[in-house]
């Protein structure tokens, strides 16, 4: 009799779709994000898990589950999965691709231009009553027409950043750790780190966080950006080392970021908030109402098909 722990309310297509496969679907009463000793008290009973990127599934989380045959993540990015672990214990690991590239995408393109055109500080500036009417002075930005845009991690959502960018003319340089891709369906030039960081004039990060991405952007890599430089995070906090980034933008050592993951979140560094020059958004890359629903449908369909011995359309280990 198949059972699975939902962690959090998901839309409601999936939850119907699981309840035609399991006999049971516990989903937490209450919306909130369920702490690992809630975890620990369902999981032993559970063949399945449907997590959020925000439970750590760690060796005590897979040891407790002794019929765990999946963890299905609904994200893409699986940072908060010890699958090492979970492969020596034969648990498939499954994650929600492609359906949020676009998605996450537009979302890396609004920061993109609200952070170079400094939309949220003339959006402050309304909403106080403090526009003293048109001044030739007034919230000058960064232009992006033309002008450098600098990828790491030019994988699905890199490459759908990288295509929105033809459309203001841009030269597309990136950077990825395993060297040049050979099947791109776009114009852009290898860099090495060193090089994209000096000529970039817009950074933007797409890598999974691992202990190679982890503080990827620190002090140094600040120090060989352009002082015009905006730098844009989408993937995962940690890959910027976010007291850095806040010395970075106090002493205008970039002209700007645009956050929508953070290195603890969802608390920010001190100091983040305050300043003038960062547009926060509270990760909401793959938030629209047609892509979550997409993402949990997958994340229900990668479950549902580990319980039935079939191959799932998206699972990250060889179990
Ligand atoms: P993907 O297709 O796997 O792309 C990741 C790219 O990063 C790949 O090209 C990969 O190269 C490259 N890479 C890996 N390690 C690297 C390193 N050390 N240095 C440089 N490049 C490296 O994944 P995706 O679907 O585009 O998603 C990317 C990440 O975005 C996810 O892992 C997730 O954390 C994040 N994300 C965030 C949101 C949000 O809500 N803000 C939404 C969706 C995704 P190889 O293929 O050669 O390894």
């Amino acid at each position: 009799m198949p059972k699975i722990l939902v962690t959090r309310r998901i839309p409601q297509p999936a939850l119907d779709l699981l309840q035609t496969a399991f006999d049971e679907v516990v989903l937490h009463p209450h919306d909130r994000n369920i702490s690992k000793a809630e975890i620990l008290a369902q999981i032993p009973d559970c063949d399945a898990l449907l997590c959020m990127l925000t439970n750590p599934v760690d060796r005590e989380v897979l040891d407790a589950g002794v019929r765990l045959k999946v963890v299905s993540n609904y994200a893409v990015g699986y940072n908060n999965i010890d699958v090492d672990y979970a492969t020596q214990k034969h648990i498939a690991v499954c994650n929600t691709p492609g359906v949020l590239t676009e998605t996450t995408a537009d979302l890396t393109w609004s920061l993109i231009m609200a952070a170079c055109r400094r939309l949220v500080e003339g959006d402050k500036m309304m909403r106080e009553q403090r526009f003293p009417g048109w001044e030739p002075m007034l919230l000058l930005g960064v232009d992006i027409y033309g002008k450098t845009l600098g990828i790491i991690g030019l994988g699905r959502i890199g490459e759908a950043v990288a295509r929105r960018a033809a459309g203001f003319n841009m030269r597309i340089l990136y950077y990825e750790v395993t060297g040049p891709r050979s099947d791109l369906t776009i114009i852009a030039e290898y860099v090495d780190l060193p090089t994209l960081f000096t000529e970039a004039d817009i950074i933007t990060l797409h890598t999974p966080l691992t202990t190679q991405t982890h503080h990827l952007i620190d002090e140094s890599a600040f120090a060989l950006m352009k002082p015009s430089a905006v730098v844009v995070n989408t993937a995962r906090g940690p890959i910027i080392d976010e007291t850095a980034l806040v010395k970075a933008l106090r002493e205008r050592r970039i002209f700007a970021a645009g956050l929508d993951v953070y290195e603890h979140e969802p608390a920010l560094a001190p100091g983040l908030a305050d300043l003038p020059n960062v547009v926060l958004a509270p990760h909401i890359g793959s938030a629209s109402i047609e892509t979550r629903t997409r993402m949990a449908l997958l994340a229900a369909q990668n479950a549902i098909a580990v319980i039935r011995g079939e191959t799932p359309p998206a699972s990250v280990n060889r179990y």
